[in-house]
């Protein structure tokens, strides 16, 4: 079959590989549509997992069943299902304590393109079907669903480590897809203020969108210092990070209130060290807690999300800006990605021709 890969470090093309087998708990899925991930520019560009060679990329999709091993139950050949990012070992003991993304390993949830081939080809391999894929709901766009995969349950995520209450003032820390829907989740948890990071003008429009109520551009100023000008010197009461750099902890916990909690959902690429600045910190006896996740993954993630869409209540809408019909479109919107032009915030190639 055809597939993207990642041909070594800094190298990606295309290759031609095995159709993977499909064993017992399996399911052998055909992509409808596949999106590039910030996390496949930080895996061929920046060294994020080690090197790899020929490994096929991607790991957000829809897609069609086309074969499922002889233990899977609720799925057949045919049905149309989101894929998620994260694919746990739902009998690991580390689902069993309530860490599916760990499963088998610090990390170790996330397979696609990572420890095993991804979705960027003619047909890919999911383990556990019954415990990770989710019939895409009638009506929805197969398209938009492929926000489903990582995108939404990512920065829904971030929602969930910090914990937002209602009522609560929250700084989301980047606006890029993952962060948008860390503001989407903030102001459906019920949030007051919602600051939202970030500079490129369509972000900021779509950050609105979603309900954020001031956007602040770091190239203006430190954030801290900009925020703090927002609230009276007080702060916020949670903070969602979803860009940036190491860097931006120390910038996340000095707004922070006693009490409040920082949820990091972003990828640490460089620096020995997160730095936690003392004093800000109420020098170690502030209440500041600090919290840092890979999104769970699984069915009944996938299939809740995706409920949240079909009622109405989060609009996919705001995150495709670009729409590629084929799969020979694939290196072009990983470019994208790389490159991040202004006005881009997610790119998608389609890939089942019956959906151009
Ligand atoms: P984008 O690159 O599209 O967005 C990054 C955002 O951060 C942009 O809004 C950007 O602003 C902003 N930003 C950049 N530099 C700074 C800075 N110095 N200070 C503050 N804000 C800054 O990324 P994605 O939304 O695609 O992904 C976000 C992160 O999430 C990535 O690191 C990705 O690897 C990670 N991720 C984590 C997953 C998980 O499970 N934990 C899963 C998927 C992704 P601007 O408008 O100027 O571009
Ligand atoms: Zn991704």
């Amino acid at each position: 079959m055809k597939a993207y890969a990642m041909l070594g470090l800094n190298k990606a093309g295309w290759i031609e590989k095995e159709r993977p087998a499909c064993g017992p708990m399996d399911a052998i899925v055909k992509p409808l549509a596949v999106a590039p991930c910030t996390s496949d520019v930080h895996t061929v560009w920046e060294g994020a997992i080690g090197d790899r060679k020929d490994m096929i990329l991607g790991h957000e999709a829809t897609g069609e069943v086309v074969e499922v091993g002889s233990m899977v139950k609720d799925f057949k050949p045919g049905d149309r299902v989101i894929v998620p990012a994260i694919t746990p070992d739902w009998n690991s003991l580390e689902a069993q304590n309530g860490f599916s993304m760990h499963s088998g390993g610090m990390l170790a949830g996330w397979k696609f393109s990572n420890f095993k081939d991804g979705v960027f080809a003619e047909y890919f391999h999911v383990n556990d079907a019954d415990g990770n894929l989710a019939l895409i709901p009638e009506g929805m766009d197969p398209v938009a669903a492929t926000m489903l995969s990582d995108m939404v349950p990512t920065g829904f995520h971030g929602v969930e480590l910090a914990d937002v209450k209602f009522g609560d003032e929250v700084l989301v820390i980047g606006i890029g897809p993952v962060g948008l829907m860390a503001v989407a989740g903030t102001a459906l948890r019920g949030a007051s203020n919602i600051y939202a990071v970030g500079s490129r003008p369509v972000c900021a429009a779509a950050a609105k969108a979603y309900g954020a109520t001031e956007i602040i551009d770091y190239h203006n100023g430190p954030i801290a210092q900009q925020v703090m000008e927002r609230t009276n010197g007080k702060g916020v009461d949670r903070v969602v990070i979803a860009g940036g750099t190491v860097d931006t902890f120390a910038e996340a916990v000095t707004v922070l209130k006693p009490g409040g909690v920082i949820g990091n959902v972003n990828y640490l690429g460089s620096g020995e060290f997160v730095k936690i600045p003392r004093v800000e910190w109420g020098v170690g006896m502030g209440h500041k807690t600090i919290r840092g996740g890979l999104m769970p993954g699984g069915r009944l993630r996938m299939e809740k999300l995706a409920k949240l869409v079909t009622s109405g209540r989060l609009d996919l809408k705001h995150l495709i800006t670009h729409r590629f019909n084929g799969f020979e479109h694939m290196e072009e919107a990983l470019l994208l990605m790389k490159d991040k032009p202004r006005d881009l915030i997610k790119p998608v190639v389609v890939l089942a021709e019956d959906l151009y």
